[in-house]
């Protein structure tokens, strides 16, 4: 099944993160009460936020009672972020998106205030991206969902939006249908054929709540990866980073295109290997061109460095949707982002800082 395939090569990229991470720390002493080799990274991990697997790994060697008493609190804020950013399902006493969706059309609800915040981050991602990553793509987006998951219970009458249903939805996309009252703290969705859908954003945004929490208890040296949203908080106790690679998207997982070396920021890509279908040999991957209502073309993978995770994330899908030269000069013009474009050709560019990350051999 899918989201299993998915879990595994998860696993499999965070098994050599935490090898990677091992190596990294061999024959750096230097303090002689804490030998970083000494320390034995601790990790949890999640099956149920977002569709995706979730880790949170301790390398500060914190007791195991304070990385348990974190995890946890952890846990719950991606619990609670879940739950708030689900679009298919309701919960008891929640006011989600999936509720905001149903209402469309309809009268104001009134939103938690973490909701409200959270619809206003994704709508100045919209003002920054141009509107390539904008959350009132629902519409579209969902009936490519609906291909996408009647292909894989029945591939082989898998089929594909047709241009007139794109065309139609498209009608119902416009940013402007989400209104929102911040000081009333309630929102609506003008239109009734409109919806949203925080894909995009959802889980980068989650994770930078996470890490916020750790930060604001002094934790260092932890890593969060939900489903290959990498946050890194501080870093290892001997001051480097984690080395990480970034998957060569046409090859084998265990193939990598890149390692780099990160702490104290996040890291995430978008890729056309994430979710998708095939329908007569083509291959259908999740990110959606605004332009062209068809998945994007541009690249086969997109990765972005940059210290907020929401920020990294909405990053990682409008870049991915734009054409090269738009792409970098909006990377290059924001302050701390880096980025790395790999092409169907295999040829990677980067940003002029990114080269910084790259983790010696
Ligand atoms: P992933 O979550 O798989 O790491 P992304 O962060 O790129 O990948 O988000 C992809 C998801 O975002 C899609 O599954 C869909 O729900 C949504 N999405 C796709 N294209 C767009 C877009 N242009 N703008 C906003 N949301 C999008
Ligand atoms: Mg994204």
């Amino acid at each position: 099944m899918n989201a299993l395939h998915f879990a595994k090569r998860i696993c499999a990229l965070l098994l050599l993160l935490a090898l990677l991470s091992a190596l990294a720390g061999c024959g750096q002493s230097g303090d002689e009460s804490a030998a970083p080799e000494a320390i034995e990274p601790k990790g949890k991990v999640y099956y149920s936020y977002f569709d995706t697997v979730s880790y949170v790994y301790d390398y500060a060697g914190d007791s195991a009672e304070r990385f348990d008493d974190r995890s946890a609190e952890v846990s719950l804020i991606l619990q609670e972020y879940h739950q708030l950013f689900d679009i298919y399902h309701e919960y008891a006493g929640v006011v989600n998106l999936c509720t905001l969706n149903k209402a469309a059309g309809g009268e104001a609800l009134s939103l938690d205030p973490r909701l409200i915040d959270f619809l206003l981050t994704a709508r100045d991602m919209y003002d920054l991206t141009g509107g390539e990553m904008n959350v009132m793509l629902g519409a579209v987006l969902r009936l490519w969902h609906d291909c996408r998951e009647a292909a894989s219970t029945d591939p082989e009458h898998a089929s594909i939006p047709t241009e007139e249903q794109l065309k139609e939805a498209e009608g119902h996309t416009g940013i402007e249908l989400l209104e929102i009252d911040a000081e009333k703290g309630t929102a609506r969705i003008t239109d009734p054929l409109a919806s949203i859908d925080v894909g995009a954003l959802g889980k980068g945004y989650a994770v930078e709540r996470a890490a916020e929490y750790l930060e604001s208890v002094g934790a260092e040296g932890y890593v969060l990866n939900v489903g290959g949203n990498i946050r890194c908080i501080g870093a290892r106790p001997d001051g480097s980073g984690w080395v990480t690679a970034i998957r060569n998207p046409d090859r084998a997982a265990e193939d990598f295109a890149l390692r780099i070396r990160i702490s104290d920021t996040a890291c995430v890509t978008s890729g056309i290997y994430e979710r998708y279908f095939t329908v007569d040999g083509v291959r259908y991957h999740h990110i959606i061109d605004k332009d062209t209502l068809n998945p994007a073309a541009y690249y086969e993978s997109l990765t972005v460095i940059t210290r907020d995770s929401g920020l990294a994330d909405a990053l990682s899908t409008a870049l991915f949707c734009m054409p090269w030269e738009e792409s970098v000069r909006l990377a290059e013009s924001l302050e701390g982002v880096e980025a790395l474009w790999i092409f169907p050709d295999g040829e990677q560019r980067s940003t002029s800082g990114f080269a910084a990350y790259a983790a010696e051999a």
